[in-house]
């Protein structure tokens, strides 16, 4: 029996990347054409053709913008999870305004989608050595799992430490870290869960880092964002030729890449994973 793999998306638009934080400022925001709609019914359209189901970490500012987008996406099937407000790192927060931050997005996203929000992944995978008070703030807020990790070192994060699957953070309690898959090579680690690797490298690199994975036994946990399959986007200027390269490469090939990893694998939301992960999670030494 294949083993079902974490299906993610974290729904954010073209102007919201971290790496073009220092040329798009937050306040320009409302006044940039959102993207995030069509490209995100083209997504939920694609699940559909390849029968699969996702979970959709939502920032609090989409959905409060696009509130039918979310029903649309919970009837479908899917988890409604969360990523925030406005992609604020974790680390940038801090313990108070982290708490408010995860309260006031959720809060939307459960009242425009209807559904229950258990799970939540920081912006950036912005939970690692410096936010040592981050799970307790999901855990005191009865998330059940985060999957906001990725145990990698990488220009725009990481935590280099962290177990590659699934544990528990804190001592004495339920709350699940589920870590972005990452594939070794030797000593070396890598990155192999979506986002930027799986558009810019050949489908061949993700297909046998997901095989390495799950020959081990384990779930991979994939991601990637609407944006990644828009080739019309308005394209940023003055953002780091580095970070341009990496957003704009391969946008016209990503839907079929999507289409091939989706019949290819067998696919699920990360609640579901996480409950399937709970028995074989490592808990942190007494
Ligand atoms: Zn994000």
């Amino acid at each position: 029996m294949a083993i079902v793999n974490g299906l993610s998306v974290d729904v954010e638009d073209w102007f919201q990347v971290g790496a073009f934080e220092n040329v798009l400022a937050r306040g320009d925001w409302d006044h940039l054409p959102m993207r995030v709609e069509r490209n995100c019914d083209a997504v939920l359209d694609l699940f559909a053709q390849a029968g699969v189901t996702g979970t959709f970490f939502t920032l609090g500012w989409i959905a409060e913008r696009a509130p039918t987008l979310m029903r649309r996406i919970a009837e479908a099937g899917h988890e409604m999870a969360s990523h925030g407000w406005a992609h604020e790192r974790v680390f940038r927060l801090g313990r108070k305004a982290f708490r408010e931050d995860l309260a006031r997005s959720r809060k939307v996203l459960e009242d425009v989608s209807g559904a229950a929000v258990r799970g939540y992944r920081a912006p950036s995978f912005s939970i690692d050595a410096r936010t040592p008070w981050a799970y307790e703030v999901l855990a005191e807020a009865g998330y059940a799992y985060s999957s906001s990790v990725a145990p990698v070192v990488h220009d725009h994060y990481g935590w280099r430490e962290a177990p590659r699957f699934a544990f528990y953070p804190l001592a004495g309690s339920d709350l699940l870290e589920i870590p972005v898959t990452t594939a070794e090579v030797g000593a070396r680690r890598l990155a192999a869960g979506g986002g930027g690797f799986f558009r810019v490298l050949p489908y061949a690199f993700t297909r046998w880092a997901i095989r390495q994975v799950n020959a081990e036994g384990r779930p991979a946990v994939f991601y990637f964002h609407p944006w990644e399959i828009d080739p019309d986007q308005p394209r940023v200027e003055g953002a780091p030729l580095r970070s341009r390269v990496r957003h704009y490469t391969n946008l016209r090939r990503m839907a079929g890449k999507l289409q091939r990893l989706t019949a290819e694998f067998r696919w699920g939301r990360m609640d579901v994973l996480a409950d399937a992960e709970r028995r074989r999670a490592v808990r942190p030494a007494a």
